[in-house]
């Protein structure tokens, strides 16, 4: 079955059975049907569109000893086994949980937040200087790159000028401006673009078997950004529904106390669910650490106990689980301003709530749009650093906003 550009990160799925990427894909076609591979590329798009498994798809191509005439891998070979097994020695996939697998402790003991000069120079620069096991080209897969250090960028730079031998580095971002413009002009670049979200909907019914009601919802929020809903579902993002709805309709009627502490403690909770997300990504991908990481697990774990491994928040899995948490209040604000103005309710993001119905009921429509835009600024305030307390004492003045108005 052809992949859904969601399913992992080494999977068998050739170019030609990427979807919804035509201009990347047949970019890369034309560059390997004319043996014209540029040596460094910038996938660059929003995140889950398809980068990683694209960028899959073309190291099995560039590694497979036996390609067909147009430069496709053929699967069978002892280079394409290994690559599909994760054991290809010319390849390496360069992300921010290799702090764990670095020979020097005090690496190994960093939070793993970014992808500093350390990882790069041990898994990147070093192994391309070295001739390829296997004769062929050494391929290197870098996530995330906007998360590479200023010194780590520029650490990378003479290999993304003079790549040794037949090597291929492929950079992959959804933040291409924040990279040096020296490193963003030493590569091709290549753009990917938000999934129709009928396909969105597909994957999540068809391939991870999320209810339909749930699929719609996840497809509506994620704005055609596949491996977005799929994480959501996997944070168990739509649980968090109920409790943020009942501190907006706690903030409607005016009841300000505990607003703000209990939406921390949410956002807490979220934020310690996502590390140890990521703690597990990076341990199913890295074969270290396996006794620590074996416990981190969420998947049969209650919020409470997953939070009591109390891994370290980083500031920046907060503001993420902030955000998400906000995207979610906005929503369920947009809803009930949609069906205050009368719209079907086909068109709500989250489908039809007792507590859209309730803001549709008592608030008009300007209370409404203010309480989002109120939403909106909270947002810019946590990306200012302004303390949380006080910017969330700012929402739930804007969130009553819509009784403030109706009455
Ligand atoms: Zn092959």
């Amino acid at each position: 079955m052809p992949c859904s550009q969601t399913c992992c990160k080494r999977c068998n799925v050739r170019l030609d059975e990427i979807q919804h990427q035509p201009t990347a894909v047949a970019t890369l076609q034309r560059a390997l049907r004319n043996d014209r591979v540029a040596h460094a590329f910038l996938f660059e798009g929003p995140d889950g569109v398809g980068k990683e498994t694209t960028a899959s798809a073309l190291t099995s191509c560039l590694l497979c000893r036996s390609t067909d005439k147009n430069g496709e891998a053929c699967g069978v070979c002892d280079s394409c086994r290994m690559f599909a097994g994760g054991s290809h020695p010319d390849f390496q996939r360069v992300h921010r949980g290799l702090h764990r697998q670095h020979p020097d402790l005090r690496v190994r003991r960093t939070t793993g937040l970014f992808l500093t000069i350390d990882i790069v120079r041990h898994f990147l620069v070093a192994p391309a200087a070295v001739t390829p096991r296997l004769g062929g080209g050494r391929v290197f897969i870098v996530a995330e790159a906007e998360r590479m250090t200023d010194d780590a960028q520029n650490a990378l730079l003479k290999t993304l000028e003079e790549p040794p031998g037949r090597t291929v580095i492929m950079l992959l971002t959804s933040a291409a401006s924040r990279l040096l413009s020296t490193i963003r002009s030493r590569c091709r670049r290549v753009q990917f673009n938000a999934l129709p979200r009928e396909f969105v909907e597909h994957v999540l019914t068809h391939r991870v078997a999320v209810p339909p009601h749930h699929a719609t919802m996840l497809a509506n929020l994620c704005g055609g950004r596949v491996g977005l809903a799929l994480r959501w579902r996997q944070l168990g993002l739509l649980d968090e529904l109920p409790p943020i709805a009942a501190l907006i309709e706690q903030a409607h009627h005016g009841h300000f106390d505990g607003f703000a502490d209990a939406l921390i403690e949410r956002i807490k909770l979220l934020a310690k669910r996502i590390t140890a997300a990521e703690r597990g990504d990076a341990a199913s991908e890295t074969d270290a650490d396996e006794s620590e990481d074996s416990a981190i697990d969420g998947d049969n774990e209650t919020e409470e106990e997953s939070a009591a491994k109390g891994a370290k928040l980083g500031t920046d899995v907060l503001r993420d689980a902030a955000k998400l948490l906000l995207m979610l209040m906005a929503a369920l604000v947009r809803d009930g301003l949609l069906l205050a103005e009368g719209a079907d309710p086909k068109f709500l993001l989250l489908g039809k709530s007792r507590l859209a119905e309730m803001l549709a009921r008592s608030g008009d429509a300007a209370g409404l749009s203010a309480a989002i835009t109120a939403v909106a600024r909270c947002e810019q305030m946590l990306d200012a650093n302004v303390n949380q307390k006080m910017a969330f004492d700012r929402l739930c003045l804007g969130l009553n906003r819509v009784s403030a108005i109706a009455n």
